[in-house]
């Protein structure tokens, strides 16, 4: 396991989260991962995660999606940086937090390149299977 660090571009809000891009990150083909290139890494704990910089500056999407799933989606209300994603979904294992990687600092480019990526097929609703296409994600 290792500590992260993350910070959205203007540097205002900083965070650490505890996990392991070994182990896996994930895209996916749904409106909103599209719209956001979204690639993400699931803690394996969301105990491992803290805010350590610029609380008062977040922002967040609506608490729940337009289909009601709970899950939102946490920026820098200065630069817009998508930083991570909150949510409580039971097929999912329940309460999650998942940071965006683009957002993390100090993780060698070896490391990410090397880092596993499952797309998801969540434009189906069916995250647990990839995506029929992937390479416009
Ligand atoms: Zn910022």
């Amino acid at each position: 396991m290792t500590t992260y660090h993350g910070a959205c571009f203007c540097g205002s809000v900083r965070f650490e989260a505890e996990g392991d891009l070994a182990q896996g990150t994930m895209r996916c083909n749904c409106r909103f991962c599209r719209k956001m290139r979204y690639w993400e890494m699931r803690l394996p704990d969301p105990a491992g995660f803290r805010i350590t910089h610029g609380a008062e500056l977040l922002a967040e999407t609506p608490r729940h999606d337009e289909d009601g799933v709970d899950m939102h989606h946490t920026f820098c209300s200065r630069c817009g940086t998508r930083l991570w994603t909150e949510g409580n979904i039971p097929e999912m294992g329940g309460h999650f937090i998942a940071v965006c990687v683009s957002a993390l600092e100090d993780v060698p480019e070896a490391e990410l390149i090397a880092a596993p990526v499952h797309y998801a097929d969540g434009a189906h609703d069916n995250w647990w299977n990839p995506a029929p296409e992937t390479r416009h994600l």
